[in-house]
């Protein structure tokens, strides 16, 4: 079995990007997950406290004055209230200074590029890094959708500082990765593919398939955006159709994948009709992608997920698949206690249980449809 590093400190939980009081729960009811299913004591695994970014490594990716401006409204959140905060992202939208802000984003990137060495320096084969939250929204300059800096592009950056030559990132969240795909826009050494739910709906408004890079980066910004009520069919063939042969193709030293949970149906934050039962189907195909194309070698950072009953369950299937283990469907008992005793309400008992869709068949049936359209129109947007 692949070495796997587990990259995760207690500082990454002090911190809450957002007014949802029940976000730092949830990350936290996934992490003992993880570890009440005995996946943290399995023989490959190493537990990594990871360190935060540097300035140095910060400023591969972010304008100097704006990796500045967010330190000063990190010490002092009021100061946002300049006119020149509306520059860098903080007066519009959802994204609002925080204290200690700046500290919390260079701790998830920290964390990000922990994983990234312990890999390229071959220490571990693959590395999960269930930081925060998703940052994949954050610009090189602006700060958006609550992410201020962007884990998976320093950590894409500390790799190819470190001598790798092609880096192949892929986006599972239902949100497109806006930030990530405009970092490396212009860049031909990083392959961003994106498969989320249709700007046309949903924040934060791009990609599209004719967003396929620019210059010399041209053709490797792929994007898969699918119709709202889009299901398993149209989510699957994604990866395997569209996401599969484009990596492949572009024979990469490492696969890092940013694996938010909210196209699952219940996600409140989106409107793709995905399964539990897509989810493990969909890890194993990332896994079996990392496998063929970069010697296994894969760089794991999650997103988005909004739902508690679900989180940690998605969490569990993500690292039992890294590590090719199967879970008992049913969860430990006293993680079912600490986690009804935490969150005041009663958790799905079973792995693999789902809920039934609220909405109705005949809009889930229009988007698979539309769904496979989009899919189809991708791989030629891709020439796959
Ligand atoms: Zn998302």
């Amino acid at each position: 079995m692949p070495a796997t590093a587990f990259v995760y400190g207690p500082h990454l939980q002090a911190y809450n990007p957002s007014d949802d009081a029940e976000r730092p729960l949830r990350r936290e009811l996934g992490i003992e997950l993880l570890r009440a299913y005995g996946l943290l004591d399995h023989p490959d695994v190493t537990c990594h406290d990871p360190r935060l970014a540097t300035e140095a490594e910060l400023i591969e990716v972010h304008a100097p004055a704006y990796v500045n401006a967010v330190k000063r409204y990190s010490a002092n959140p009021a100061l946002a209230a300049e006119p020149e905060a509306r520059m860098w992202g903080f007066q519009d939208g959802d994204t609002r200074a925080r204290p200690g802000m700046h500290e919390a984003a260079a701790a998830a990137c920290g964390s990000a590029v922990t994983g990234a060495i312990e890999i390229w320096e071959g220490r571990a084969v693959q590395a999960f890094c269930p930081a925060p939250a998703g940052l994949h929204h954050a610009m090189a300059n602006r700060a958006s959708g609550m992410c201020i800096y962007n884990d998976a592009a320093v950590a894409i950056r500390s790799l190819l500082e470190r001598g790798a030559e092609r880096i192949a990132y892929i986006d599972v969240d239902a949100h497109h990765g806006n930030g990530v795909q405009w970092i490396f826009y212009e860049d031909p050494r990083v392959l961003t593919v994106s498969v989320h739910e249709t700007g046309r709906h949903l924040y934060p408004g791009t990609g599209g398939i004719a967003e396929r890079g620019v210059g010399a980066g041209e053709g490797t910004s792929v994007n898969v955006p699918l119709p709202p009520y889009s299901g398993d069919g149209p989510y699957l063939r994604a990866m395997e159709e569209v996401v599969g042969p484009v990596v492949r193709r572009f024979r990469p030293d490492v696969v890092v994948t940013m694996t938010g949970v909210d196209p699952h149906h219940t996600d409140p934050m989106a409107h793709l009709q995905v399964t539990t039962a897509a989810f493990p189907r969909l890890y194993g195909i990332l896994r079996d992608l990392a496998f063929d194309a970069a010697q296994g070698r894969w760089l794991v950072v999650t997103g988005g997920g909004y739902n508690i009953d679900l989180l940690a369950r998605l969490w569990a299937y993500q690292l039992a698949a890294m590590l090719e283990v199967t879970l008992p469907e049913e969860l430990p008992p006293a993680w079912l206690d600490m986690a009804r005793e935490r969150a005041g309400m009663a958790f799905t008992p079973v792995l693999s249980g789902d809920t039934p869709f609220v909405v109705d068949e005949e809009s889930r049936r229009r988007g698979d449809e539309e769904g496979d359209a989009a899919v189809d129109a991708a791989k030629a947007a891709a020439g796959v």
